[in-house]
């Protein structure tokens, strides 16, 4: 059975800090509830640690309305990555365990951005799997075309497993939620006749889904490539996930795919 996991990363929108663009996107999550109700898949969650502070009741709705499970994507979100990398995890996994009574089990970094003494820190923090790395290549931001696109153990740990995002198998395109909007029709037409991966870790965030305020102050180009096929978003998500239902996929979350997969690639 091929395995096929919807994650969705809960943070500000585009990091704006100021109180106008504040999560607006959280003005949506009902309509993103009813969707993933009405698709019926389990979604993996990686939650940023201040948003998870700052909008508690948002994120008990969400585990509420839907099958979620739920893990950390950073504490702050910060993008320059001026930080120390454990004190940020610190205050991540102390956010994640006052609201959730529980340590997460899995790391997901802002923008795919990890290294491996990152990696090593979360082996070591006690993380059972990091979801962090594209297979594919983004200029300035990561190259990673020969990285695995199934999972594996990184060279930096011992037991944490590495759970890569889906991409297409020859020429590397991420398959998630901002590629079918930046794509739209054709690259669904193609993916719908191309060979898939399996796990398939399926990335979105609210704002490829609902527009807001936000949107209007991005820079372009941004503005224009997350605007692009906005309107016919959730269509489209609908539409691959039910190819992939229609190719055999079984909907699963991140965690079961490491608990299937562990004793295949550690000591590997
Ligand atoms: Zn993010």
């Amino acid at each position: 059975m091929k395995r096929a996991c919807i994650t969705l990363d809960l943070e500000n929108d585009w990091y704006f800090e100021d109180g106008e663009c504040d999560h607006l996107t959280l003005a949506h999550l009902g309509e993103y509830v009813d969707m993933i109700a009405d698709l019926d898949v389990p979604v993996t969650v990686f939650a940023v640690g201040r948003t998870i502070e700052r909008f508690p009741d948002r994120v008990a709705e969400l585990a509420r309305g839907i099958d979620a499970e739920f893990h950390l994507h950073s504490y702050g979100h910060d993008l320059s990555k001026s930080y120390d990398f454990r004190r940020e995890l610190r205050r991540g996994v102390e956010a994640f365990e006052d609201h959730f009574g529980r340590r997460p089990d899995g790391y997901r970094a802002p923008q795919g951005n990890i290294e491996p003494s990152e990696l090593a820190a979360l082996d070591e923090a006690g993380f059972a799997f990091d979801a962090s790395v594209f297979p594919s290549y983004r200029p300035g931001v990561y190259n990673n075309l020969d990285a695995p696109l199934s999972p594996y153990v990184p060279e930096a740990a011992e037991t944490l497993v590495e759970v890569p995002f889906a991409a297409t198998p020859w020429t590397r395109v991420p398959i998630s939620q901002s590629y079918l909007k930046l794509l739209g029709r054709p690259f669904v037409r193609y993916l719908e006749s191309t060979p898939l991966p399996d796990p398939l870790v399926f990335d979105s965030h609210l704002q490829d889904f609902y527009r807001t305020a936000s949107h209007d102050r991005l820079d372009q180009p941004l503005k224009f490539l997350h605007e692009r096929n906005l309107d016919r978003s959730t269509d489209l998500f609908r539409r691959f996930v039910s190819h992939l239902r229609e190719r055999g996929y079984e909907f699963t979350t991140v965690s079961s795919v490491v608990d299937d997969v562990r004793p295949e690639v550690v000591g590997r």
